[in-house]
């Protein structure tokens, strides 16, 4: 893995993606690394726990969207800046979460449906 803008992620997605791109260019490609967003997971005692990106955001200009079932232990947070998902929180219920972290690493603009995207029935592999 390398460092990338002062960083050194510590985690598998950014070490294959940095190898992918390496891979690319070493074959006379021309692709360049913007980063990773860092995301973490935890399966044990059959929590289901999944992080991703910026959580701690206080910042009044992050808008915050929960999801909150706490008789079935499920919560769920976006913070999203400017229509963008900048972090994602999930237990106890993690669908959607790889689809949610493409929408992050891609900065989709998700003002839309913003309200809606926790929903457990919402389509989101329809976007
Ligand atoms: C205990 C532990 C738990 C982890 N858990 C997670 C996790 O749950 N999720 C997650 O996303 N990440 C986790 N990580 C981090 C993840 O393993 C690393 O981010 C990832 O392996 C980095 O990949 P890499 O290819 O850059 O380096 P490495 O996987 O370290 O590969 C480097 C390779 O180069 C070889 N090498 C070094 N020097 C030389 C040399 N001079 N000549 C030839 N070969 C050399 C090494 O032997 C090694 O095989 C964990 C790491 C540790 C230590």
């Amino acid at each position: 893995m390398a460092e990338h803008n002062g960083r050194i992620y510590g985690i598998w997605p950014a070490a294959q993606r940095q190898g992918v791109i390496a891979g690319i260019n070493m074959a006379d490609g021309n692709e360049s690394y913007a980063g990773t967003v860092p995301s973490t997971s935890l399966k044990v005692a059959g929590i289901h726990l999944t992080s991703m990106g910026d959580i701690l955001a206080e910042d009044k200009t992050v808008e915050q969207v929960k999801v909150k079932n706490l008789d079935k232990n499920i919560y769920k947070k976006l913070f999203i800046k400017e229509g963008k998902i900048i972090g994602a929180i999930f237990l106890g219920n993690t669908k959607n979460a790889y689809e949610i972290g493409q929408l992050m690493e891609k900065k989709s603009d998700v003002s839309k449906f913003k309200d809606k995207i926790l929903e457990a029935d919402f389509d989101i592999k329809s976007l």
